[in-house]
């Protein structure tokens, strides 16, 4: 019997979501003798014209993690929606944004600015910036667009997610019963996150450490303080995004004594990760006199960065409002 297709691809991605599947270390064994991988950019050199003549649907399931900003990063994700039955969104940057959205608090102007202008690595005293079309003796260059914004998989119109698979990267375990699902054809009802629907702070050992009434009179960032391996994070007055975020990581980072920083994204029923978290922080701190609440503030370098690190691009704000549009959204 033929083995399913599978495709593996990656748009605006670090790289360590295809490291994910080498993680899986003698289980990719079993995966490989159970399917066929017809596209693995990183790994092994296939062609795009050769996926465009397949028959639509020909390819079982799509796994594509990283985000998507750019004209090639949508034409591929559309074509893969087409040519595959399944397609899974795999990490943090194709479920929610990741971290390549934190650029949505920045316009695409500022963002250029910044990678082809003033930032001190840079040399480049003209100016320069990609060009889609560019004509040279040898003919036309082309590079893709840039588009204004940095989406999650499922905002690319035409490209509907069927499944969700969380995490910076997804852990081996939650890989294989996400393949293991597929291959026995016993999945969840599309749209769900292959993941428990339960907050991270429900699986936590340090949950017991917390106070009956926790209550914070101040925040410690984790380089600056001596963080005790056996505490709540949040009791110590370190910023911990385990009541706003999905569990199923295993606790890795809290394993290692870092706090969570949600790149599991929220449960179900959250709408807005950074605002459940906002909500959360703003019933435990203990603090009724305005100058201490802004030193508080202050001691904070960058809060939406921090509550946003992985779902800006999903969150009911999507990013902040690039500068000119709010001059002429202020006029009008
Ligand atoms: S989810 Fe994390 S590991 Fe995967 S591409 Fe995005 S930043 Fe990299
Ligand atoms: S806030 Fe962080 S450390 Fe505390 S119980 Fe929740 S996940 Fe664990």
């Amino acid at each position: 019997m033929a083995k399913p297709k599978v495709a593996l691809y990656w748009n605006a991605s670090c790289g360590g979501c295809e490291e994910a599947w080498v993680d899986l270390a003698e289980d990719i064994l079993k995966v490989v003798e159970a399917v066929d991988i017809v596209l693995w950019p990183v790994a092994m050199d296939f062609k795009r014209k050769d996926i465009e003549a397949m028959e639509d649907g020909e390819i079982a399931v799509a796994f594509l993690n990283g985000a998507v900003r750019t004209s090639e990063q949508e034409n591929w994700s559309k074509l893969l929606r087409r040519k595959a039955g399944v397609v899974i969104a795999f990490g943090s940057c194709a479920h929610i944004g990741g971290i390549p959205g934190l650029a949505n608090f920045y316009s695409k102007d500022e963002v250029f600015d910044a990678a082809y202008g003033y930032l001190p690595t840079v040399d480049n005293p003209d100016k320069v910036e990609p060009q889609t079309s560019t004509k040279m003796p040898e003919g036309e260059l082309e590079l893709p667009k840039i588009w204004d914004r940095v989406c999650a998989l499922d905002q690319v119109i035409d490209v509907d997610v069927d499944y969700y698979l969380p995490g910076c990267a997804p852990p081996p375990d939650l890989i294989m019963d996400a393949v293991t699902a597929i291959l026995s054809g016993e999945l969840p009802p599309k749209g769900s996150v292959l993941a428990p629907d339960k907050s991270l702070c429900d699986t936590c050992d340090r949950n017991e450490s917390k106070p009956e009434k926790l209550q914070i009179t101040e925040l410690k960032r984790p380089h600056l303080t001596f963080m005790d391996p056996e505490k709540c994070f949040l009791a110590e007055g370190v910023l911990c995004m385990g009541p706003a975020t999905r569990s199923g990581c295993g606790e890795r980072c809290i394993n290692a004594n870092m706090p969570c920083r949600g790149c599991f994204g929220p449960t179900r029923d959250v709408k807005d990760q950074g605002a459940k978290f906002l909500s959360a922080l703003a019933s435990i701190i203990d603090i009724n006199d305005d100058e201490a609440m802004d030193r508080v503030l202050d001691s904070l370098p960058d809060p939406a960065g921090l509550v946003y690190m992985y779902s800006l691009p999903t969150s009911l704000l999507r990013g902040r409002v690039p500068e000119k549009k709010r001059e002429k959204a202020k006029v009008s």
